[in-house]
């Protein structure tokens, strides 16, 4: 028996998350995280490789030329750039 097998024999599924399981399955592949610890840690990473972050700036507009945006109006005023990533969560 292995430590998966004991752990759904016991009664630690039934104590600790009120569900009643004969068992489960472990996969060595998976992993979870603390998304704002996560989140927290790619800012740091991304800003010490030289990106520039500017936290609290809303975007209220776009210019276009064609199909391309090529500036993006925000609270702090306008960026140019070569490729815009629209990434303002499922709505967008
Ligand atoms: C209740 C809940 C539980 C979830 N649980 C899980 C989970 O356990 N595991 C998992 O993998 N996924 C989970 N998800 C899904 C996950 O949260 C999303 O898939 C993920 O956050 C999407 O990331 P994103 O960067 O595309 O968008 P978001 O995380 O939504 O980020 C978009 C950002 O854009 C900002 N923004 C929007 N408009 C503007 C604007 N005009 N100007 C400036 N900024 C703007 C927003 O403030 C936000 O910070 C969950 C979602 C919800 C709602």
């Amino acid at each position: 028996m292995n430590s998966l097998q004991r752990q759904a024999s016991s009664t630690m599924f039934n104590s600790r998350f009120g569900v009643r399981a004969a068992g489960g399955i472990l996969s060595h592949r998976d992993a979870h995280l603390v998304p704002d610890q996560f989140v927290k840690q790619l800012a740091e990473h991304a800003a010490g490789n030289g990106v520039q972050l500017t936290p609290s700036v809303e975007l209220i507009g776009f210019e276009t030329s064609g199909r391309r945006v090529t500036r993006v109006h925000t609270t702090r005023g306008h960026i140019s750039g070569e490729e815009v990533v629209l990434a303002g969560g499922s709505w967008t």
